[in-house]
């Protein structure tokens, strides 16, 4: 008998044998609030009814379509439909599987469109564990330490993190774009720069939102220099952060937009999005994949965006958001050691800070069991593990919202 390898590591000791809505069950029966979403992924809630019935058609008509041999027409339909929600221009989409994939798809694409070799990420970045994406990560040591060389060709620059320098949005803004006129100016050549590529969140490596100066003092860099800019919506995209892309915040649009997790409601799909004139740039067959844009994800991905549309997701989760936000402030004031709460939409965080103003992981990973034990799945990031993050599915009502508050107060409480 094989066993599953230990390099996984798991965040809490649940076994999902059944998921509905904002609930996950056990192998008990024990109803698990879930404040994860799979890392962002069920927006529409788990099984949601439509997803599962699109799923169903799809999979008793044509599961493998296998886009380098064939087409088939839940890619055609999909490609068609998503021209509703991306940004204006951004009309040309390619299919890979996963977060990562899409990324290194972004990259191939930047670097074949400008004939330069540079990327410049930002610190705190997740974008993949492809070595990569692995380049372009700085969310933690972990995600590269030990595996050696990984893609050459990355610079890095300073993300506005106010909050770990005590400044506000404006002074950590302008250090960021100060230090990234540096980088520019002393190590990494504009004209070997290909792309910058930028979380309108930054994710796993601590939920920070990305000012919206900040993304348009990309912006403005990126036109003055012929760079691209790359939004990694990865997280981010899909209505999470009460805006149907997080990017949407800012006035800053991408050339190159990355999207997966939310896209297809737990199905591996993830998609590059580019204007048409930029992706001509791309050398025809240099992507692709054996299952990229696979026939059931893609109808599963065409049933999450009428799911997002009839039910106001979007709306729902800047609502809820809200909320959700004021709530876990509530809780923050009664707890000294929760530093900050922040966040946009149903993308909210609170940051665990020791006495002498350094990260508290211990505090954080205390509460995140407590949650755990009184049935409400979380997770945490961060460089330092301090964070405790809350991604419920967008389809939470105000009393799921209520009832997750009610059990972190409790959890919290407890430690
Ligand atoms: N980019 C971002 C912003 C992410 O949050 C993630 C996954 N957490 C990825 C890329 C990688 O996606 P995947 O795990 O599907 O490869």
């Amino acid at each position: 008998m094989a066993k599953l390898s230990p390099v996984l590591k798991q965040a809490t000791p649940v076994l999902a044998e059944r998921g509905e809505g904002v609930h996950l069950y056990d192998e008990r029966g024990r109803r698990h609030l879930d404040f994860t979403s799979g890392i962002g992924v069920t927006n529409t809630g788990h099984c949601h009814p439509r997803v599962v019935e699109a799923v169903r058609a799809q999979a008793g008509t044509l599961i493998h379509g296998q886009y380098t041999t064939v087409m088939h027409r839940p890619l055609l339909r999909l490609t068609e439909r998503l021209g509703d929600v991306l940004p204006e221009g951004l009309d040309s989409v390619f299919y890979l599987n996963s977060g990562s994939e899409a990324v290194e798809a972004a990259v191939r694409l930047a670097r074949h469109a400008t004939g330069r070799q540079n990327i410049v990420a930002f610190q705190g970045g997740f974008h993949g564990r492809t070595m990569g994406a692995a380049a372009l990560t700085t969310a933690g040591t972990k995600f590269r330490a030990g595996i050696g060389p990984v893609m050459p060709g990355r610079a890095l620059a300073p993300f506005p993190q106010a909050y770990r320098y005590g400044w506000d949005e404006d002074e950590a803004t302008r250090f960021a774009l100060r230090e990234l006129d540096h980088l520019l100016a002393t190590d990494c050549s504009p004209g070997d720069t290909a792309a910058f590529i930028v979380e309108p969140v930054l994710g796993e490596g601590g939920y920070i939102p990305a000012p919206p100066a900040f993304l348009e003092g990309l912006r403005e860099r990126a036109d003055r220099h012929g760079v691209l800019l790359i939004a990694d919506e990865v997280q981010t995209g899909f209505g999470r952060t009460g805006r149907f892309w997080g990017h949407q915040h800012a006035s800053a649009r991408p050339d190159v937009l990355v999207t997966a997790k939310g896209l297809a409601s737990g199905f591996p799909l993830s998609a590059i999005a580019a204007p048409a004139a930029l992706m001509e740039r791309a050398r025809p067959g240099s992507q692709g994949g054996t299952y990229g844009g696979n026939a059931v994800a893609c109808a599963a991905a065409l049933a999450t965006l009428d799911v997002i549309r009839d039910e106001d997701l979007v709306g729902n989760a800047a609502r809820t958001g809200e909320r959700l936000q004021e709530g876990l402030r509530k809780v923050a004031a009664d707890h000294p050691r929760i530093g900050d709460v922040r966040g946009l939409g149903l993308m909210q965080a609170a940051e665990f800070t020791a006495p002498d103003g350094g990260p508290d992981a211990a505090a954080a990973q205390a509460a995140h069991r407590a949650a755990a034990e009184r049935g409400l799945l979380l997770l945490t990031c961060g460089a330092y593990g301090n964070v405790v993050r809350f991604i419920p599915p967008l389809v939470a009502t105000e009393a799921d919202i209520d009832e997750g508050l009610a059990l972190w107060a409790s959890a919290v409480a407890a430690c």
